[in-house]
């Protein structure tokens, strides 16, 4: 298991954190942490951009949400299998001024007593800035091994050479800002990148495989040892998705795809009871998917702390 270390030099610098934002679960052999990276507030309209405005409005008072900004949750996993050490996702990084309250998980790796050093692969569910970001914080990939193997879709890849935003609806400048982002990180990592096509083994009991949908090469993490099973499904599903399926969200590059994404996605958890951890439910975001009707319901496991 990750050791839960509050005493060493290395458990964090400055004032402890009064929640350390990380659990850490098994799956089977498989060891697995769930690490916030923060939350990001983003305009909640882009939530729900083919919804009824009141619609949405219902929607946020049943959860006791402002109506204006919704804060995103922001999740990263490291999953240990055998002698491997995978990353799934970066987070955002500290470089956006725009976002104070994310790109902790360098530091909150750290505080778990995971040196970056020890990192062999990292999967990337899409190359949007809050999932390759946290690799283009300053100084932080030459902490990295030099062997580092970073798992994309070939789909992703070239989508990002010529990346297409016409069916999104962001605030400005993300936009921009995605694209400047992805193409930093390709010129920073392209000689480590390994890249698939539909479906690879990372590492015993960890497979990526190609969704598409929110951008042409999202893909998802199957982890599955002794029986047991867990989805990170990246951003194929946000907080919203359950009561709402077919809303679109503003950040996705193909809307009605990602919505047959998320719906097939959830009828698979809720056939095979497999957990599910997703990049922008809220911290620990472990859980199960029920399916309730026409919508889904999420079913949290009781978080063991
Ligand atoms: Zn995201």
């Amino acid at each position: 298991m990750f050791a839960l270390d509050y005493t060493s030099p290395r458990a964090g610098r400055g004032p402890e954190e009064l929640v350390p934002s990380r659990y850490a679960l098994q799956v089977g052999e498989l060891d697995v942490l769930v690490v916030s990276d923060g939350v990001l507030p983003l305009p909640a309209a882009t939530m729900a951009t083919n919804a009824d405005p009141a619609d949405l409005a219902n929607w946020l008072d049943h959860m006791f949400l402002p109506h204006d900004n919704f804060d995103w949750p922001l999740n990263v996993l490291v999953v240990r299998s055998g002698d491997r050490t995978i990353l799934v996702d970066a987070g955002l990084g500290s470089q956006f001024p725009g976002f104070p309250r994310a790109g902790q998980f360098p530091s909150r790796l750290e505080a778990a007593g995971i040196d970056l050093a020890s990192v062999t692969d990292v999967v990337i569910t899409h190359m949007h800035m809050d999932h390759v970001g946290g690799l283009l914080v300053d100084g932080l990939k030459e902490r990295l091994r030099p062997d580092l193997k970073i798992h994309v879709a070939d789909a992703e890849v070239r989508f990002w050479a010529q990346p297409d935003f016409s069916d999104t609806d962001m605030p400005a400048p993300v936009p921009d800002v995605l694209r400047s982002t992805a193409t930093r990180f390709m010129d920073e990592y392209r000689d480590q990148l390994r890249i698939f096509q539909e479906k690879h083994e990372v590492a015993p009991g960890v497979v990526v495989r190609l969704t598409g949908g929110h951008t042409p090469g999202h893909s998802v993490v199957d982890l599955a040892s002794g029986g047991e099973r867990l989805t990170f499904a990246g951003d194929a599903m946000f907080p919203v998705a359950f009561d709402h399926p077919d809303w679109h969200n503003g950040f996705e590059h193909d809307p009605e795809e990602s919505a047959r994404v998320r719906v097939g996605l959830f009828r698979e958890l809720a056939e095979n009871g497999g957990l599910l951890v997703a990049s922008h439910l809220p911290f620990p975001s472990v859980g199960r998917v029920a399916v309730d009707g026409d919508a889904f319901r999420y079913v949290p496991v009781i978080w063991d702390y």
